[in-house]
């Protein structure tokens, strides 16, 4: 699950990472208000009216603006409040449709009051899963290029590797300091700030945090500008207060649909659908379609105790997808009964109408022969196979035309 910059930044305060501070709005007269309590509070003169939506790069679409005075605050919220903000990572990039902006966060000038003093910098932290430590990933190139700081000077890019069961180190700490070239107090802010985000990001379960600019003023003082965090769905139980910051209007419609029906969806660009009960078998039945010379449109656990409505709602989901050329129905009856998902797609079909699509379907085990019955008996146009090498070749058929 991904949060927004300013429920990002309110997870990294939480563990005492500076931060520049801000206040979010909906309307251009909450702007005003917001920006009055911003001004209040902070001292600002100016204010950052910055877009938020689930995508970077936002600043080279429009979607981060300084503003002046209150009048530009008025202006700047007016003009990006409702637009639809292209940017390199929104679908498309900026030839694309944009993303609705239904927020922004109004955040104090962290640049005052010497802007030119004013250094960005860089800094990640992810797992690798092949190594199975995490990585601090940083660089003295902050701003909004890392990517092409990273394709074009690699070497200007460190990477400091944290053993998870010892956690940071004050050496660690020290050395990416060192490395960023800082000296006094920001090297010794810098410390305390790389320590703190990477207790944050342990402790909130997540899978990326990336603040980029990381930035250091003319005290020294060490400031996450931009932040983006993605956290670990399967640990969100942990943090019931984190699970209600999702924002389900940034997400996939189909993905967040799927999960109202206790289905592991995720959609792909391929052009087979697949419809699987279990994630190893999912991941397996992907391999097929990849050998048989297909690309799956999409990973669909149905889960272990499938039953006929929720293999209709399957279908629904993959449906939806015109890109769909096939579907691949591969179900091991275990505790799920195979006539009952037999019945699901017979059901299906009734209720959706006309599928134009061939279906190639796979049960095995628990009345797989009850399963492979009610097909037979439906008249419907649905290829049955038993071995798995059997379906991968139907679905080479079925895309070949
Ligand atoms: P992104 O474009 O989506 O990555 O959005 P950022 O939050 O990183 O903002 C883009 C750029 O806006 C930053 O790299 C800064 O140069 C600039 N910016 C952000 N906050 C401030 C601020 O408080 N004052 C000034 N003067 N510039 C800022
Ligand atoms: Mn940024």
């Amino acid at each position: 699950m991904n949060l927004h910059e300013y429920q990002g930044k309110e997870l990294l305060s939480n563990f005492g990472v500076r931060i520049q501070r801000g206040r979010i709005a909906t309307t251009v007269e909450e702007a005003l208000a917001e920006f009055d309590k911003l001004q209040e509070e902070t001292g600002t003169e100016f204010a950052v009216i910055k877009a938020q939506i689930h995508a970077g790069g936002r600043g080279k679409g429009g979607g981060v603006k300084l503003a002046k005075s209150r009048e530009e605050v008025k202006d700047i919220a007016d003009a990006i409040l409702g637009m639809h903000l292209k940017t390199p990572q929104t679908q498309g990039g900026l030839d694309g449709p944009g993303k609705l902006v239904r927020k922004i966060l109004i955040a104090e000038d962290s640049y005052a009051p010497d802007f030119d003093a004013c250094k960005e910098y860089y800094i990640s932290i992810l797992t690798d899963r092949g190594r199975a430590q995490n990585v601090i990933i940083y660089s003295t190139e902050g701003g909004m290029d890392i990517e092409k700081v990273a394709d074009e000077t690699p070497e200007l890019v460190h990477k400091e590797y944290i053993d998870p069961t010892m956690g940071i180190q004050p050496f660690a700490a020290r050395k990416i300091a060192f490395n960023l070239g800082l000296s006094g107090t920001a090297f010794k802010e810098m410390n305390r700030f790389v320590t703190s985000l990477y207790n944050a990001f342990v402790g909130s379960d997540a899978t990326l945090f990336e603040i980029n600019p990381c930035m250091i003023n003319a005290s020294g003082e060490v400031t996450a500008v931009d932040c983006k965090v993605a956290l670990d769905d399967n640990a969100l139980y942990r943090h019931p207060d984190l699970a209600e910051m999702r924002d389900e209007d940034e997400e996939d419609p189909t993905e967040v649909e799927a999960k109202k029906f206790g289905l592991s969806f995720i959609k792909l660009d391929g052009d087979v659908g697949c419809m699987v009960n279990g994630a190893g078998l999912a991941m397996a039945t992907m391999d097929i379609i990849k050998l048989s010379g297909g690309k799956p449109a999409n990973f669909l656990d149905v889960g272990g105790t499938a039953d006929a409505s929720r293999v209709e709602n399957g279908f629904r989901i993959i449906l939806r997808d015109k890109n769909v050329k096939a579907i691949l129905i591969n179900i091991f009856g275990g505790i799920v009964r195979c006539d009952r998902v037999a019945q699901g797609v017979v059901d299906a079909y009734a209720n959706l109408g006309n599928i134009d699509i061939p279906i190639i379907v796979r049960l095995q085990g628990t009345n797989a022969d009850l399963g492979k019955i009610i097909i037979d008996e439906s008249g419907l146009e649905v290829k049955s196979a038993i071995l798995l090498k059997e379906a991968a070749d139907l679905v080479k058929e079925a895309i070949a035309g």
